[in-house]
């Protein structure tokens, strides 16, 4: 048995929301909510309308038992409400004149992308959010944060960055800087704590390598801190960034729609992240039958959050797929809830080949616990009306004379985790694959074309 970490005298950010026996945390979630359901059936005619089709009454909600009377609501919906009455919809609850600023995020179907408004408030709120992360995962005054991010029309760590000023912390912003320079700053200003996607965090390092900067010898990182990719709780890609780097890894997760994160990895590391509860109502529920699954059991998120004053998401079906388990299982006092193993895949991911079903996720664990493997890439292919799966390897420079080996553990690992069915391996010349800095494609489809 592991012995029991101590809990320091400033483990939380918030102590005592963090802390919360269970009773009140539902209470406070069940007054948020009803604030939330009123606010948004009087200002958004989005849920107006909605709410009026499903015959349901913010009056109508005392208690988490009525969820399942509130009507979920889906991104199909948001966008078809965008593309009636461009360019916002009618899910806002205020006019754009409130707002600060615009993000968008590309479609995951169509060529519309989602398009986030939010005010002065809502942006506290999301710097906020992000404090719980940074907090719980050990970033204090005295730290020094780089963020390996474009600040572009792409939400994704504005929101950490803010969170980090509130804290205290000194920011390092790189913008569009080119990996190299990037590696530089990090090691010239003693960076430490780095932020970024898993894949760009492994990118770093290997530009540092061949940049013959040794990152655990040459810099300062205590740290990383990963968000926008699944990957970031796939135990082998952690074990390689942590490898490369010398530095403990920690998961976050959030989506544009959120505006920020609903879910941290504290430095107890639970093997999965706590769900900030005070914040949010995640449900996780059968995505055919919208029925909950028992704890512990894989199912879709649905998520309501209280702080995005302009867009108030109410049950929004994230399609990602999570498996909820009692805050109990980690060692660092906190009452929210844990989704172990952080986000595990999307319910739109799978793919069935030959009868089989193959989720990248799953493909990206197997294929990087092979510490020579550089990058890779899968390739759907139909021939001859039979489904083909193959996988793409580069190796690191110079390591190519191990590809046989490779190959064959590859071959073996991938078939005894998919039912035998049999994957196709090659090698790609080093360089060759793409590079990623957000959300990697690494999974190609080209049945379809
Ligand atoms: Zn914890």
């Amino acid at each position: 048995m592991a012995r029991k970490p101590k809990v320091a005298p400033d483990e939380y950010w918030n102590p005592r929301n963090e802390t919360m026996p269970r009773e009140s945390l539902t209470a406070l979630q069940v007054a948020k909510m009803k604030r939330q359901l009123e606010w948004a059936a009087a200002r958004s005619p989005f849920h107006k309308r909605r709410f009026a089709a499903a015959k349901f009454k913010p009056a109508q909600f005392k208690s988490l038992d009525d969820l399942r009377r509130i009507p979920p609501m889906t991104r199909e919906e948001w966008m078809e409400a965008q593309a009636k009455t461009p360019p916002y919809g009618d899910l806002p609850a205020a006019p754009p004149e409130v707002a600060i600023r615009l993000h968008t995020t590309s479609g995951t179907t169509g060529r519309m992308p989602l398009r986030a408004l939010d005010g002065t408030r809502d942006w506290q709120w999301i710097a906020e959010m992000w404090c719980y992360g940074f907090h719980g995962f050990g970033v204090r005054p005295r730290d020094t944060v780089f963020f390996a991010f474009s600040y572009a029309s792409f939400i994704g760590f504005w929101g950490a960055h803010y969170a980090c000023e509130k804290l205290g912390a000194l920011v390092i912003p790189s913008g569009s800087l080119p990996t190299d320079a990037r590696v530089k700053l990090i090691v010239e200003n003693g960076a430490t704590t780095v932020c970024a996607t898993p894949t760009y965090v492994l990118r770093l390092a290997q530009v540092a390598r061949e940049m013959g900067v040794d990152l655990k010898k040459a810099g300062k990182v205590e740290r990383i801190i990963l968000s926008g990719e699944p990957s970031g709780s796939v135990p082998a890609v952690r074990r390689k960034i942590e490898e490369v780097w010398g530095a403990p890894c920690g998961d976050t997760a959030g989506m544009t729609e959120i505006g920020t994160i609903m879910v941290f990895e504290c430095r107890h590391r639970p093997g999965g992240m706590h769900i900030i509860e005070d914040h949010f109502i995640e449900e996780v529920v059968d995505p055919e039958t919208m029925e909950p699954v028992k704890p512990g059991e894989r199912g879709e998120r649905v998520v309501t959050s209280f702080g995005r004053g302009i867009l108030p998401l109410i049950r929004y079906r994230t399609r990602d797929l999570v498996a909820r388990v009692p805050a109990s299982e980690c060692t660092c006092g906190r009452t929210f809830d844990i989704y172990r193993g952080g986000i595990l895949g999307r319910v739109d991911d799978m793919h069935k080949i030959r009868g089989t079903n193959v989720y990248p996720r799953a493909v990206e664990a197997i294929v990087r616990e092979h510490a020579l493997v550089d990058e890779f890439q899968i390739v759907l292919s139909r021939e001859k009306d039979r489904d083909e799966i193959t996988v793409r390897v580069e190796l690191q420079k110079g390591s190519e004379e191990h590809w046989p080996g490779t190959k064959k553990a590859l071959d073996r690992d991938l078939a005894e985790a998919h039912e035998n069915l049999r994957f196709r391996l090659e090698l790609a010349d080093p360089g060759s694959l793409p590079r990623f800095e957000l959300k990697a494609k690494r999974l190609v489809d080209k049945r379809s074309l």
